[in-house]
């Protein structure tokens, strides 16, 4: 029992350093204990999301994840240690959160989240932060968010690339703003592209700030200068360490929040888009090969508008995976005997269109090894 750690007093002591912040107060430490969050994935992310918002004094904290501990886990998911392998995350991280602040009630949920739970997983909290790693699981949260009205704190990592969000369909863009076609199952994740455990830990902490921002409130933060990533997308090149705001607009196409929440239907996206095999029989080339291409060689492009709208290869055709794998018109113009070489930003999602334009038909397609950024 917590006996002595409850005193007004003895809170006051625990949060000070906080607390005197001008931006927070003694107010906003109040509106943190009243508030509830829950965190998708108790992972890479969400382990510094989970740590820091029961450290901050959130008064009620939700996990959901039905994975257990490997030990490949260890190098980036900071609550699990060795004892811990072959346990279940959420249990796991209950207790440690527990043990980390006992004033903080927390619910585990053991359990992955699915078209069918997540309305009624999340209806109980005041903010979503999303610590998943698939393309299905971002869009099935953003969809559930719209649904339910709750601004969700978006994070994701690509190799030395994450980016940080906040999405919330009544103020600002959604998830769907941004990635209109998702490409189901062909964006990697950790397993497959690779990540430093300190990325997960940046961009989770600032999962977590922005999560307490939300917990604040919205007129709380415009009355104490603090501004949410709402409607604005960090994104960093941690090769660099270049940062950059862009600022995100509601889209009127948006298929999920341009039109009554009510009509936003979930769904389980299935994760594979192409599978290891056909992705073994695409043949890559490198940046110097490319450059020695065929003049009428098609150099098509793969990633979302906002990617294209940063740069792009000269005379390339922009079509987004998600709208490559949908529309089988898409390139209808096209020789099943054309010269093509799919590319994307890293030459991952360029490997599932190439297979998949090898699956419609054309015999002559590459895909750039490396991607625009090695292009560049
Ligand atoms: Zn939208």
């Amino acid at each position: 029992m917590p006996h002595s750690h409850d005193t007004h007093q003895t809170m006051t002591h625990r949060y000070a350093r906080q607390m005197i912040l001008p931006e927070l107060g003694p107010h906003g430490q109040e509106r943190l204990r009243q508030a509830s969050v829950l965190c998708v994935g108790a992972g890479g992310l969400g382990s510094p999301v989970l740590l820091y918002l029961a450290a901050a004094g959130i008064g009620r904290l939700g996990i959901v994840d039905d994975d257990r501990v490997e030990i490949s886990n260890l190098q980036r998911q900071i609550l699990f240690t060795e004892s811990d392998i072959h346990r279940g995350k959420a249990e796991v991280a209950a207790q440690k959160l527990a043990q980390l602040n006992s004033q903080c009630q927390i619910d585990a949920h053991p359990m992955r989240l699915t078209a069918a739970n997540a309305l009624s997983l999340m209806a109980d909290y005041d903010v979503i932060v999303d610590g998943t790693d698939t393309v299905a699981s971002k869009g099935l949260l953003n969809e559930a968010c719209v649904r339910l009205g709750k601004p969700l704190v978006h994070g994701a990592i690509l190799g030395f690339h994450a980016q940080v969000s906040i999405f919330w369909g009544r103020h600002g863009p959604c998830y769907r703003c941004l990635y209109p076609h998702p490409p189901q199952g062909a964006v990697a994740n950790c397993a497959e592209a690779g990540v430093m455990g300190a990325m997960a830990g940046m961009v989770g902490a600032l999962q977590g700030l922005q999560a307490l921002k939300m917990a604040l409130g919205l007129a709380w933060c415009h009355t104490h200068g603090l501004d949410p990533l709402l409607g604005r997308l960090w994104v960093l090149d941690a090769r660099t360490m270049n940062t950059r705001i862009l600022t995100l607009t509601p889209q009127a196409s948006c298929p999920v929040c341009a039109g009554d929440p009510d009509s936003v239907v979930l769904q389980d996206t299935p994760q594979v888009a192409c599978t290891p095999r056909e992705a073994q029989d695409v043949r890559g080339i490198d940046v110097a090969q490319a450059r020695l291409c065929a003049p009428e060689t098609l150099f098509l492009d793969v990633r979302e508008a906002f990617e294209w709208r940063n740069g792009h290869i000269a005379g390339a055709r922009h079509l987004p995976l998600g709208q490559l794998l949908a529309e089988t018109h898409a390139l209808e113009d096209l020789p099943l005997n054309a010269p093509i070489v799919a590319y994307c930003q890293h030459g991952i999602r360029s490997l599932t269109g190439a297979a998949h334009l090898q699956r419609l038909g054309y015999t002559n397609v590459h895909h750039l090894e490396g991607g625009f950024v090695r292009w560049l």
